[in-house]
């Protein structure tokens, strides 16, 4: 679907087909003309049209969405699918799982409603109180919300005490470089800088994420990463200490670009 036949579909709550073959019925009234003119009013002026239609579509799960909470990109479809994939390889099925700075809920979403984690114990965080609402709510809308451990905290912040440990470590952290925003497409400067970039060149939550996971990953787990198309050979370098870290690989996403990051930690 395009962008237009998408917008008219979720406004008149038809399918693609209705549009084309089912005229008279899904003829808009006055007031939904009304309001399609303010949606692509806001779309023409640059505002992301997952927040102009509430929701999205993300590893075939349905999402809500609202400004202040990052918009699940396909890309990190590519670091759930390689997650779901290493741990139903390593056998670790009923594994403690940490999503970092899970906004929407998408990944954390994602791992509960498949089959493979079924006993899994998932915990997501986020710093923003506004991404851990939607997340919450995102869970519920899919079932999940019984699942799902949803805690505000700083990357590793509110485990720091009992020094909790988990079985696997995923994350899409913000990873572009703070002096980049102004060249961003109006629609992605729309989305929160607090999940879109990082200090240190975007390679401040990396560090931080490598730091943590010293403590807070178990000897044999995993980080799966999703990482800029540019920044693998900078990965390499932070997850280079070999008395920690081993097995990296980088993973491609469909567009055939660097994308995911899986570290062993030894
Ligand atoms: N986990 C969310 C996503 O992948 C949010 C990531 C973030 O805030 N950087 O879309």
């Amino acid at each position: 679907m395009n962008e237009i036949e998408t917008i008219v579909c979720q406004l008149l709550q038809c399918k693609r087909g209705d549009l084309y073959l089912n005229k008279d019925r899904v003829a808009p009234t006055g007031q939904e003309w009304n309001r399609l003119e303010r949606i692509l009013e806001k779309r023409v002026q640059g505002a992301p049209l997952q927040y102009l239609l509430g929701e999205t579509e993300f590893f075939g799960i349905r999402l809500c969405l609202k400004p202040g909470v990052l918009i699940p990109r396909p890309e990190t479809e590519t670091l759930v699918s390689e997650t779901l994939q290493s741990i139903q390889a390593s056998g670790k099925t009923s594994a403690r799982i940490l999503d970092i700075g899970t906004g929407s809920g998408n990944i954390a979403i994602a791992c509960a409603v498949s089959e493979v984690l079924k006993e899994a114990e998932i915990y997501a965080v986020d710093i923003s109180p506004i991404a851990l609402k939607q997340a919450k709510l995102n869970a519920r809308l899919n079932g999940v919300a019984g699942r799902i451990k949803f805690l505000k905290s700083d990357l590793f912040s509110c485990f720091k005490k009992t020094k909790q440990q988990f079985d696997f470590i995923v994350s899409n952290p913000p990873y572009i470089a703070d002096d980049e925003f102004e060249t961003l497409p109006l629609d992605v400067q729309a989305e929160p800088r607090l999940a879109l970039l990082a200090q240190a060149g975007g390679f401040y939550f990396y560090r931080s994420i490598e730091q943590g996971s010293r403590t807070h990953l178990v000897s044999g787990g995993y980080l799966f990463l999703e990482i800029g198309h540019d920044q693998a050979p900078e990965l390499r370098k932070i997850f280079s200490d070999s008395s920690v870290w081993q097995e990296s690989k980088i993973v491609k996403d469909l567009c055939g670009r660097d994308r995911v990051v899986i570290i062993r930690k030894k």
